[in-house]
């Protein structure tokens, strides 16, 4: 049977959960999460297959988040409620008591990017972007778009920052590609530059890698102090990098140790 790509994550984040006892939590977290947008993604799929027909939208990212979506909300704070962490699941009761208007806000505000709250890590930021991956997932897979432009520093179809690199094989060494922390596309990206300032200049782009953790890789940049990590798939076939991303937390404290911001917090808010 093959598997879907929130089922390879899933099954990549039990996996780790068992191995690395730094990041257990936090990926039994990230599997109760992808199940639900595993599940979300899968309906938003059958419901834009029914639609066929409809003249696709050239722009479905500006499109106003359908109000419909509040009653899949309610499922989602129940999911954190039983699984997330503490205060995780005190801001979900919350934002349960709140009722739909006020979630439809939160998501629209997320969803429109105007929401200042997103801008840093927190329950702001968590609830509409976990919640709504797999709507803009959805959105950008049934609108078959397509990026053949330049190369972005922003994702070509959310215009949200990237949330990690990745490094895939090819011929001897790797193309690095960077993946997006909204809707999760993936584009190509050249591997010396920094994804946040452009800096080209090799001896200011600094790369670490730790002894545990061979296959992710931290890439800073010394000219705007930024870092993201990018999952080595040349030293590593198994790993699914938006878990391993996640998983390989010793290396985000390390790199704000040594003064380093990182481009784009995970979805754990990381
Ligand atoms: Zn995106
Ligand atoms: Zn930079």
């Amino acid at each position: 049977m093959v598997q879907s790509e929130w089922q390879r994550r899933i099954a990549r984040a039990e996996e780790l959960s068992a191995q690395y006892s730094f990041a257990a939590e936090i990926l039994r977290f990230y599997v109760a999460i992808a199940r639900f947008q595993e599940e979300f993604y899968a309906e938003l799929e059958t419901s834009s297959a029914e639609a066929n027909g409809v003249a696709p939208d050239s722009e479905p990212f500006a499109r106003a988040l359908p109000p419909e979506l509040t009653v899949r909300f309610g499922t989602f704070l129940s999911v954190v409620e039983q699984n997330g962490p503490r205060p995780l699941q005190e801001a979900a009761r919350e934002l349960r008591g709140a009722g739909r208007n006020s979630h439809l806000q939160l998501l629209t505000a997320f969803w429109n990017g105007s929401d200042p709250g997103a801008l840093q890590p927190g329950p702001g930021d968590f609830f509409p972007r976990a919640f709504l991956q797999p709507y803009a997932a959805s959105t950008r897979t049934s609108a078959n778009m397509l990026w053949n432009g330049p190369t972005p520093y922003l994702c070509p179809f959310c215009k949200r920052k990237p949330g990690l690199g990745v490094l895939r094989p090819v011929g001897e060494g790797g193309q690095r590609s960077l993946v997006c922390s909204f809707c999760l596309a993936e584009w190509e990206f050249r591997r010396i530059v920094c994804p946040g300032c452009g800096e080209e200049n090799h001896a200011k782009l600094p790369v670490c890698t730790a002894e545990e953790l061979k296959h992710v890789r931290v890439e800073a940049c010394d000219s705007c102090r930024t870092y993201i990590k990018t999952v080595d798939l040349t030293k590593s076939g198994r790993a699914e990098p938006i878990v391993d991303e996640m998983a390989s937390i010793p290396l985000d404290l390390w790199a704000q140790k040594q003064g380093y911001t990182k481009l784009q917090f995970n979805l754990m808010q990381f």
